[in-house]
C-alpha cells in the first residue's frame, strides 16, 4: 500500500498545479493537458481547454482527494518536474548562440497575439504567427518580451443568422479565468503606466501571459481613473473605426516603451510585427531628445535599434491616417516631444513634402527600422516593388526589404492523437530508438523540429503504409464526428431527427478538402464552386466521393466576405451538394486544429500575390494532410511537384477575371486528374500507396522546413544579433 500524501506533499503539488495552468507551456504538452481534463472534463470541453478554468471549477477540498490516487499524483509530478525543468533549462540553443539577448533581449510588439482558444485575442494569421513566435522563443531559451492589447471582449464570436448572414457577438473573457496575471510594482501595488492620447493623459494597467519562459504583457486601459472612451480603448480587436485604431496603435507602441522601462527592460531590438505598432519609434526618438541628441541623431540611434516586419500586399492593410486625425491624436503628445509636428508627419509619407499624402504606418516603420523584412520570398519580391517609391534611386533588388518565411509552433500545432503517434513511435524499443536516443538524448522537442525525425519517421521501413492509412482514418473520423457535433449545435431548431440527419453528413471513407481561413475577398472561398455542375458530380461520384468541410469568420464590416460566406453555407444547405459540404462556425485555434488534422486536403486559392504567406496549410503537413494550393506565400517555396498539389503556373495573369476564371479551371483540373485518382487508386489490401508515398514526401520535406523553430532562428541570426 501506498502511503498517503502529507499536507505539505499535497499543498506543493497544489501550488504547483497552479502555477503550470499560468503558464501556457502546457498548451503544447500532451500530459499536461491530460491532467486538466481529467480534473473535470466538462469544464475542459467547455471552457475552451483551458486550465486555469478548471483549477477555478475544481474546489481545493476535490483536488486535495483526488492527488490521493497514487497514479494521478505520480502523473502530476512528474508534469511538474518536466515544467520546471523547462523552465530552468541552460542548454538551450540561445545560452549558445545568442546569450547576449539574455540581458538586452528583443521586445517583440504586436497588436493580436493567437496563443490559445481560451485567449481570443487575435483575429487571424498574423496573431497565429506572434504567439507560434513566442513559444519557439521559449523553446530556443530566446532573451525576448512580448507587448501587445489585453482586449476584453476579444475578437468577435461568429454566428449565422437565418438569411445564412454572419452575425458578431462578444463574450467577455474575465481576467481571472484565463491563464495570464496581474503585474504589480515594486510596492505590491497594481502596476500603471501613462500615455498621452488625444488632449488626455490616459492610464493603463498590464497583465502577464507566460508562454514557456517568455514574459509577454498585454497593456489594458480598462481603468476607473479614465474617462469612458479610453476605458474602452482596448475593448476589441480591431474594433471601433480609425479613430481608435490609431488610439490602441499609440497605446502599443508609445505605451509599450513605457511598459518596458517600466519594468526595467533595456531591449537590444524592438521588432514590430506589422506597421500597427510603429508609434514605438516616436518614443525611442522622444527618450533620446530627452536625453539631449538632436532630432537627427535621435533618429539615427532609434533606426539601429528598431526592426520591422511586413505581412501584407493588400493597400488595405497598411494603416493611413489622415492628417486631421494624426494632429487629433497627438495632441498632447506633441507637447512632450520637443520637435515641430509637421516634421514627424512627414515620417509617415512616402513624398514628405506632400501634405496630402496621408500618414503611413509602413512608411514610418520601414524609415525607422535599421532592417526589414517580408514572410516569403514571393512577398518580398512584391514588397520591394510596393515600396520602391521610397527608396529614390535604387532599383527594385536594391530596395532594403529582405524575408523570412514564415513557419507554425509544429508542437502547438500537433493534434493530440498526433502527437502520440509520433512519440511512441521514438520509444517503441527499436533499433531506430538508440539513434534517436543519441542524436537528442531525451530531448523530444528538439527531435519533433529535426529534419532527421522526419525522414526517419516517414521511412517505410520504420512506419508501415497501414499505419499511417489507420492514421488517417481515425483523424478523418475524429474531424466528421466533430462536425456532426457542432452542425448539430449550429442548427437553431435542432430537433430529434436533425441529430439523425447530421449523423449522416459527412462520409468516414470520402476524400475530404478543407478550407478555413479569413473570409477576406483575395482569399476567394467560394472559387471551387465556380464549376458547380462539375463539383455536384465528384460529390455524387459513388466510387469516389469528394466532400468539403469549410470554417472562417469575415471582418464585421466586410460585406463582400459575409456574401461568401452565405453563399457557401447556402449551397451546404439548399443545393445538391447538401450533406457533402459544411460550414463550421466560429472558427477558432479548436476548429482550425481538427480541420488541418482531419482533412486529406487542404485547399488554398488566393488571388496571386496577396497571400504573402499563409500558415494553415503548414499545420497540415505534420498531420498526413496534403497541400492542394495555388504556388502563392509559403506553397510556392515549399511545393516541389512531389509533395502535394500545385494549382496552376509559378505566374498570373495580370487581369483579375481572367485569373479567377484560369485559376478556378486549373484547380478543378488538379482535382480531377491528380487528387482524386491518386487518392482512390488503392492496391489490393485497400492501400492507396502512391497517395501514402506522396504524404510521406510532403511531411519529410515540409514539416521540419516550415516551423516557427526554424523561423525564429533566422530572426535571431540574420536580424536580432545584427546591427
Ligand atoms: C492558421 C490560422 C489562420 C491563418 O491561416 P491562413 O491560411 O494563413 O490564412 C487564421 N486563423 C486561425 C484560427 C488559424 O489557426
Amino acid at each position: 500500500m501506498k502511503k498517503p500524501l502529507t499536507g505539505a506533499e499535497l499543498n506543493e503539488l497544489i501550488a504547483g498545479l497552479n502555477k503550470l495552468s499560468r503558464n501556457l507551456w502546457w498548451c503544447w504538452n500532451q500530459e499536461a493537458q491530460d491532467l486538466f481534463q481529467e480534473l473535470s472534463p466538462r469544464a475542459w470541453q467547455h471552457l475552451f481547454h483551458n486550465a486555469v478554468a478548471v483549477l477555478r471549477e475544481v474546489s481545493e477540498y476535490e483536488l486535495r482527494i483526488h492527488l490521493q490516487e497514487p497514479g494521478f499524483a505520480d502523473r502530476v509530478r512528474a508534469v511538474l518536474k518536466e515544467f520546471e525543468g523547462y523552465l530552468a533549462d541552460q542548454n538551450t540553443w540561445c545560452h549558445k548562440y545568442a546569450a547576449k539577448l539574455h540581458k538586452n533581449p528583443v521586445a517583440y510588439f504586436s497588436a493580436e497575439f493567437g496563443f490559445h482558444e481560451s485567449l481570443p485575442i487575435s483575429a487571424g494569421g498574423l496573431g497565429i504567427l506572434a504567439g507560434d513566435h513566442m513559444k519557439s522563443a521559449s523553446d530556443l531559451g530566446l532573451g525576448l518580451v512580448g507587448i501587445g492589447l489585453f482586449y476584453r471582449e476579444g475578437y468577435f464570436q461568429q454566428a449565422i443568422d437565418s438569411n445564412n448572414w454572419q452575425t458578431e457577438y462578444y463574450n467577455p473573457v474575465d481576467p481571472k479565468n484565463v491563464p495570464m496575471e496581474p503585474v504589480f510594482d515594486a510596492d505590491g501595488e497594481r502596476l500603471v503606466c501613462h500615455v498621452e492620447i488625444g488632449m488626455n493623459t490616459v492610464a493603463f494597467r498590464v497583465w502577464r501571459v507566460n508562454v514557456g519562459r517568455v514574459p509577454v504583457f498585454l497593456l489594458d486601459t480598462n481603468l476607473p481613473e479614465n474617462e469612458q472612451l479610453f476605458r474602452d480603448l482596448t475593448m476589441r480587436v480591431y474594433g471601433g473605426d480609425s479613430t481608435t485604431r490609431i488610439m490602441q496603435e499609440i497605446l502599443l507602441g508609445i505605451g509599450g516603451v513605457r511598459l518596458l522601462r517600466a519594468l526595467g527592460h533595456e531591449p537590444s531590438t524592438f521588432h514590430m510585427n506589422e506597421g500597427h505598432a510603429a508609434f514605438l519609434t516616436l518614443e525611442l526618438i522622444r527618450e533620446k531628445m530627452a536625453a539631449g541628441q538632436t532630432f537627427a541623431e535621435a533618429q539615427t540611434l532609434t533606426k539601429a535599434e528598431c526592426i520591422f516586419t511586413t505581412h501584407t500586399p493588400v493597400e488595405a492593410g497598411h494603416d493611413r491616417f489622415s492628417r486631421d486625425l494624426m494632429n487629433y491624436a497627438f495632441q498632447r503628445f506633441t507637447t512632450v516631444l520637443p520637435v515641430p509636428f509637421p516634421e514627424i508627419k512627414a515620417l509617415g509619407r512616402v513624398h514628405p513634402e506632400n501634405l496630402a499624402e496621408p500618414f503611413c504606418m509602413t512608411v514610418l516603420a520601414l524609415k525607422l527600422s535599421r532592417s526589414a523584412n517580408a514572410v516569403s520570398e514571393l512577398h518580398g519580391q512584391v514588397s520591394r516593388e510596393m515600396w520602391q517609391s521610397l527608396y529614390p534611386g535604387k532599383t527594385v533588388d536594391q530596395v532594403p526589404i529582405g524575408h523570412i518565411t514564415n513557419g507554425i509552433h509544429l508542437l502547438g500545432w500537433m493534434k493530440g492523437s498526433v502527437r502520440q503517434f509520433w512519440r511512441k513511435k521514438l520509444n517503441n524499443g527499436n533499433g531506430e530508438t538508440k539513434f534517436f536516443r543519441e542524436k537528442f538524448g531525451e530531448d523530444w522537442f528538439a527531435a519533433v523540429n529535426h529534419a532527421d525525425f522526419w525522414e526517419k519517421m516517414t521511412d517505410p521501413a520504420f512506419v508501415a503504409d497501414e499505419e499511417l492509412w489507420a492514421l488517417r482514418y481515425k483523424l478523418r473520423r475524429e474531424l466528421i464526428e466533430f462536425a456532426r457535433r457542432k452542425l448539430l449545435q449550429q442548427s437553431q431548431r435542432a430537433t430529434q431527427g436533425d441529430f439523425i440527419r447530421f449523423d449522416h453528413f459527412l462520409n468516414p471513407d470520402a476524400l475530404t478538402i478543407g478550407f478555413a481561413r479569413r473570409f477576406a475577398t483575395y482569399k476567394r472561398a467560394p472559387l471551387i464552386f465556380q464549376q458547380f455542375d462539375n463539383i455536384v458530380k465528384l460529390v455524387h461520384d459513388k466510387q469516389r466521393p469528394v466532400q468539403f468541410v469549410f470554417a472562417g469568420k469575415a471582418h464585421p464590416r466586410d460585406d463582400d466576405g459575409k456574401r461568401f460566406i452565405q453563399q457557401i453555407i447556402h449551397l451546404s444547405k439548399n443545393s445538391e451538394l447538401a450533406g457533402n459540404v459544411v460550414f463550421l462556425e466560429n472558427y477558432d485555434i479548436h476548429v482550425a486544429r481538427q480541420m488541418v488534422a482531419g482533412c486529406d486536403i487542404w485547399l488554398n486559392n488566393p488571388r496571386r500575390p496577396l497571400e504573402a504567406s499563409g500558415t494553415s496549410g503548414m499545420k497540415a503537413s505534420c498531420h498526413g494532410c496534403m497541400g492542394m494550393s495555388i504556388l502563392d506565400g509559403w506553397w510556392r517555396e515549399g511545393y516541389d511537384g512531389k509533395n502535394g498539389f500545385g494549382i496552376g503556373p509559378d505566374s498570373h495573369p495580370a487581369d483579375v477575371a481572367e485569373q479567377d476564371r484560369v485559376d478556378s479551371a486549373n484547380l478543378y483540373q488538379v482535382l480531377t486528374e491528380q487528387v482524386v485518382p491518386l487518392f482512390y487508386n488503392r492496391d489490393v489490401n485497400g492501400i492507396p500507396r502512391e497517395w501514402i508515398k506522396r504524404m510521406r514526401h510532403a511531411m519529410a520535406t515540409l514539416v521540419p522546413q516550415f516551423t516557427t523553430d526554424r523561423m525564429v532562428k533566422e530572426y535571431t541570426n540574420k536580424y536580432y544579433l545584427k546591427k
